[in-house]
């Protein structure tokens, strides 16, 4: 059976050029980058290569760029590493202003930045019906201890894109810092850094079709923050641990296509998402999209089919050989509502009928109207058993 991936927002099959750009990594330059010897200045070689790289990708300085296994690993690099520098937790406190749809890796580092000891007060700015924050709302938010504001730029679930250049605009009038997880944003909407107020942006790589286990923070120049790793000096003292030289040769590899590739990228991506929308609404009755219309990913569908059991949906999807998503997947081992899709005001049976579908280069209209072929019969069978649907089909 021909099986199409509609799940990118989880994640991406490593593109063969960046697998290619990484197997002499795993093979004969196979050096400690922080060796004196030839394999060691091979290695290091590679990883200077690389962060040129990815700070071109984003308009950043070489020194800007630490590399990280990820996301996670970013997002908690940037949120505690500021605090502890600080000083709080030790004496200090600390208010953090952030989003109450953030990506797990940033809501529960506050959570846990807000435990007892840890001298930090967190304010979760609300969401629209939309999905979007208002900037009127993180200014009113901003107190005297205010150290650090988060907003991620564009969301993993409902695809929809934050103001972030007028949220930086206000963090910097304030004198706060401005941390932006652009991990779903990266490779499809533009980022440039000497155009935006940004301070900190966490980066993933197997969100952009390189390998999983990599990514990247920006620090902006002259950002004080701490390291959470203690070793060796690698990272310039940020981050210590031998580095994954062959998954960042292969993340810097992912990074230069995404811009190479980022006009065609998103005209595709485009035509497809829009395509899957319309016409999944003009097939099937009581169809409605989450997230804001057109400040959204060019590659984000989220729908919600009322009088459906999402994850019925789901497996319905998988046996036609359709992968798609509800909720986010972090949090699928679980049936708890969506924090993202209730903060837009759902009501629990809105968000169980609700479905992401994110899309890849590697997708083709065939595969879309495939999808289209078999929605409206699967819905069909899901409403006629519903006890909630009411004889409606
Ligand atoms: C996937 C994702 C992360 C986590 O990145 P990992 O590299 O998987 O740790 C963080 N933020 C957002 C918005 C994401 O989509």
């Amino acid at each position: 059976m021909k099986r199409i991936y509609l799940d990118h927002a989880a994640t991406t099959a490593v593109d063969s050029e960046v697998m290619q750009a990484m197997a002499p990594y795993f093979a004969e330059a196979f050096g400690n980058a922080s060796s004196l010897h030839s394999f060691g200045k091979d290695a290091s070689r590679a990883l200077g290569a690389a962060r040129q790289t990815v700070a071109d990708a984003l308009g950043a300085g070489m020194g800007e760029i630490f590399f990280t296994s990820g996301g996670t690993e970013s997002d908690n690099l940037a949120l505690k590493g500021v605090m502890m520098a600080g000083g709080v937790g030790r004496g200090e406190r600390g208010h953090i202003i952030t989003s109450a749809i953030e990506h797990p890796a940033i809501l529960n580092t506050c959570r846990y930045l807000e435990g007892a000891g840890h001298g930090c007060d967190v304010t979760y700015i609300p969401v629209g019906s939309d999905g979007l924050v208002d900037p009127g709302d993180v200014a009113d938010a901003i107190r005297d201890d205010t150290k650090l504001i988060s907003i991620m730029h564009a969301n993993n679930e409902i695809g929809t894109i934050q103001p972030i250049a007028e949220i930086g605009a206000i963090a910097r009038k304030n004198g706060v810092l401005f941390h932006t997880d652009a991990v779903q944003s990266f490779g499809k909407t533009e980022i440039d850094l000497r155009k935006i107020p940004v301070d900190m942006l966490s980066l993933s790589s197997h969100k952009i079709y390189g390998p999983k286990g990599v990514g990247a923070l920006y620090v902006r120049d002259g950002v004080e923050i701490a390291p959470l790793m203690h070793g060796g000096g690698h990272e310039s003292g940020l981050r210590a641990g031998t580095e994954n030289v062959a998954g960042i040769v292969g993340f810097a590899k992912a990074a230069m296509l995404a811009i190479e590739r980022f006009a065609p990228d998103c005209s595709h991506l485009t035509k497809l998402r829009d395509m899957l929308i319309k016409g999944t609404i003009a097939a099937i009755d009581d169809v409605h999209l989450n997230g804001h219309p057109t400040e959204r990913l060019p590659n984000n569908a989220n729908l919600r089919f009322d009088f459906v059991e999402g994850e019925a949906m789901l497996l319905h999807l998988d046996v036609k050989g359709i992968a798609v998503s509800t909720g986010s997947a972090c949090s699928s081992a679980s049936s708890e509502p969506s924090h993202v899709l209730l903060a837009l005001g759902l009501a629990p049976e809105e968000i169980h009928g609700s479905i992401r579908f994110t899309l890849g280069r590697e997708n083709t209209e065939e595969e879309i109207l495939y999808v289209l072929d078999v929605l409206p019969e699967i819905v069909g069978k899901l409403r006629a058993i519903s006890p909630i649907a009411g004889g409606k089909r």
